[in-house]
């Protein structure tokens, strides 16, 4: 069973809302240190909520905030809770859908509240599994971060576990960079995604935060990065979706990638050097396609990245086989795409699976 978080905004509480989520999470934070001190605590039911206080609070909540305080207490030295965020179980809040617009609904102070959710492409995906049974919804907490209030729902799936076949499945490598954010090879099919549209977009921004920096505004840049990271972790979603669904097509039981902690570490060139800045970019969409992948049955490899894109098929290696888009073997003559070559020796592991970044 594989389980993730996703987080949810809620769209817009008007004031009044927020100041009632606002109670109830003071409400529920006290009743938790109570609890805390409760002599009772192992067999408690919703019923000692009575001793706590004489005011109306969900059972749904008080339910939950008992059971997570008797784990909280068990698993950890917890003396007094900060802030007990509320929680609900599966029956308690609900995912719905209406028209294509997502909602979620749980018992408040008045009364059980739908409220439209902000959503990312991707989290439909997640969403509908839940709504069409399947994957499995867990826990769920609504919270506040810097205003906004957000549900953070734990859903839980089951792998498909592959079938055993007599033919051997084809294996996807996929190459990530900075002029193709990445391809994937199956065979000799592959599936590009050019990175001079996001390498413009990023120029743009980059250019901005220097005219900000020049005039100090220093909260401008802040924003300017903010958003920045949040359009390019749309588009590895989008990638990464795609990318997994062109592995579904094929047939692809297994995917490799690269592990690119150590090129990090020992970058020798000024050049090299500047590829560390969109690490964290690669880093993530490499982090997207493993989950969506395994959300799929397939299984992912980290693969040493050494020779990769200098080893031609033959065998011969050789750093003047490379020269930018193109390969061309000094050995064999043999010549492609720069990229699709090394997509296909990272399908073939040719350096050996990575032993420091195995897949999470
Ligand atoms: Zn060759």
């Amino acid at each position: 069973m594989e389980t993730i978080s996703l987080k949810l905004e809620l769209l817009n509480p008007t004031k009044a809302k927020k100041e009632m989520y606002k109670e109830m999470t003071n409400i529920n934070t006290s009743f938790a240190n109570w609890l805390l001190e409760y002599q009772g605590l192992k067999d408690a039911t919703s019923k000692v909520y009575k001793l706590f206080s004489d005011g109306k609070f969900p059972s749904a909540i008080v339910n939950q905030t008992i059971r997570e305080v008797k784990s909280k207490k068990n698993n950890q030295k917890a003396k007094v809770f900060r802030r007990f965020w509320c929680g609900f179980n599966n029956q308690n809040l609900k995912v719905e859908k209406e028209n294509n617009l997502y909602k979620v609904s749980f018992p408040t102070l008045e009364k059980r509240v739908g409220v439209p959710v902000v959503i990312e492409t991707y989290q439909t995906h997640w969403l509908d599994k839940v709504l069409e049974g399947k994957a499995k919804q867990g826990a769920a907490e609504l919270y506040e971060k810097k205003g906004r209030w957000y549900v953070s729902i734990s859903i839980s799936f089951e792998p498909k576990i592959p079938k055993f076949e007599s033919i051997k499945p084809p294996i996807m490598g996929i190459d990530v960079g900075l002029n193709y954010l990445a391809v994937a090879m199956v065979g000799t099919t592959s599936l590009f995604f050019k990175g001079n549209e996001a390498a413009f977009i990023r120029r743009k921004y980059a250019s901005k935060r220097r005219v900000l920096g020049q005039n100090k505004k220093l909260d401008a840049i802040r924003k300017s990065k903010n958003k920045e990271s949040q359009w390019m972790k749309e588009l590895n979603h989008v990638i990464s979706r795609k990318i997994v669904n062109f592995a579904l097509e094929n047939g692809v039981r297994l995917i490799r990638m690269e592990d690119l902690t150590g090129i990090r570490k020992t970058a020798k060139s000024k050049k090299e050097a500047g590829r560390n800045l969109h690490s964290w970019a690669q880093y993530q969409l490499q982090t997207f396609i493993e989950y969506k992948a395994k959300m799929e049955g397939m299984e992912v490899q980290y693969v040493n990245p050494y020779n990769t894109s200098q080893m031609c098929k033959c065998g011969y290696v050789d750093k003047n086989n490379r020269n930018r888009h193109l390969f061309q073997c000094g050995k064999c003559g043999y010549k492609s795409h720069a990229d699709v070559n090394a997509g296909l020796n990272i399908s073939k592991c040719v350096s050996g699976i990575s032993k420091k970044k195995k897949a999470s």
